[in-house]
């Protein structure tokens, strides 16, 4: 299993680079925003808790989203060769609770891909989203909520993998073909592919 963690601020392009990351490495995806924004669409129990948090740029409980994520490892066979999280994890709780998931299927986090964007960049890039995306988290004053809740619950996430050996900080501002550049050529440097 060759696993990657793509991880950055609200808005660092971690699901346009994931696409890119999908195609090449021929990895599975699993965007917990993605998960859950499809729950509150279909309006599903999940959909309905979910949905007062994400409005109220709140992550949701460890828990609750660490319960979401062993499920859909558990069932989805085609994550067997390997996954590419998406905006999980994003607390250290959850990086534990990956590492123990992974840990059960002789896997690790084998890179984890930092895309590093400074802060009037994410702001900007979030309201324009949200002109288009209908997301009732992209309006100014939850992209400021979200942006304090990432710098206190999940930047501390850089650490703990720079620790681990497996961050590989990536500028994020470029062309997004520049920029998937930089991300392959970090993979290929830390895991020879
Ligand atoms: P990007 O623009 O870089 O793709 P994002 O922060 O806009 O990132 P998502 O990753 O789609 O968006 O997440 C949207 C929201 O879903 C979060 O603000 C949070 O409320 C909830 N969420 C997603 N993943 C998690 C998680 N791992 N733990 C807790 N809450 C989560
Ligand atoms: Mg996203």
């Amino acid at each position: 299993m060759f696993n990657i963690v793509i991880f950055g601020a609200p808005g660092s392009g971690k699901g346009t680079q994931s696409e890119n990351l999908i195609s090449h490495y021929g990895l599975f995806h699993i965007s917990t925003g993605e998960v859950l924004r499809d729950n509150i669409a279909r309006g599903t129990e999940l959909g309905k808790i979910a949905d007062t948090y994400i409005s109220d740029g709140k992550l949701i409980p460890d828990d609750l989203m660490i319960s979401i994520l062993a499920d859909i490892l558990d069932n989805t066979p085609e994550a067997k060769n390997g996954v590419i999280f998406d905006g999980f994890p994003r607390t250290i709780n959850q990086a534990g609770a990956l590492k123990e998931m992974l840990a059960e299927r002789g896997a690790r986090v084998d890179a984890v891909v930092g895309l590093e964007v400074d802060e009037d960049e994410l702001i900007d890039r979030l309201i324009k989203r949200g002109k288009e995306s209908g997301r009732s988290d992209d309006n100014l004053e939850t992209i400021k909520k979200r942006l304090k809740v990432y710098h206190s619950q999940t930047q501390p996430l850089r650490d703990y993998y720079m620790k681990e050996g497996t961050y590989l900080p990536i500028k994020g501002v470029g062309t997004v073909e520049g920029i998937f550049e930089s991300i392959k050529a970090a993979i290929k440097e830390k895991c020879g592919k």
